[in-house]
């Protein structure tokens, strides 16, 4: 397994050095803020919304290296997804790393490599923060998203 972690580690670092999607979206349906204020993690979500399809979805702002990993694998997993397939993601990832019981979720795909989070608390809230934010954005929440 520890080669399968090293591999893991590598995507997460190369997410975090060259975030995808890390831009504004001009004419987004939706955007939101979060901010954990445990590690600093600092966050923008844009959404472009199709009826119910997410025909773009981007992010910009400064955190640390899961935190932006984890938001960068995730505009590159939901582009061209449902909103019911957002939540059915988002309630997997959610449980994938914090349940240390979890079995594989093999629909997470690459979302996977942050499953190693679930060993460090404090790092939680930096791999969900985008996550949260998505959420507010969803649901068309204005303002901050705290994860606390
Ligand atoms: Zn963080």
């Amino acid at each position: 397994m520890a080669d399968l972690r090293e591999l893991y580690q590598e995507v997460i670092f190369d997410h975090s050095k060259r975030p995808r999607n890390f831009h504004p979206i001009v004419d987004a349906s939706r955007k939101a803020q979060g901010f954990n204020p445990l590690c600093g993690d600092k966050l923008t979500v844009y959404l472009k919304l199709n009826g119910d399809l997410i025909e773009d979805v981007s992010f910009e702002g400064c955190g640390c290296a899961i935190s932006t990993a984890s938001a960068s694998l995730m505009t590159e997993t939901l582009k061209g997804k449902s909103v019911q397939e957002v939540q059915h993601l988002f309630e997997a990832f959610h449980h994938a790393v914090t349940d240390d019981h979890a079995s594989a979720h093999d629909e997470l795909g690459k979302l996977q490599v942050l499953c190693g989070v679930r060993e460090f608390p404090a790092r939680v809230k930096c791999a969900t923060l985008a996550w949260h934010t998505l959420q507010a954005a969803l649901r068309e929440k204005q303002g901050t998203v705290s994860t606390e």
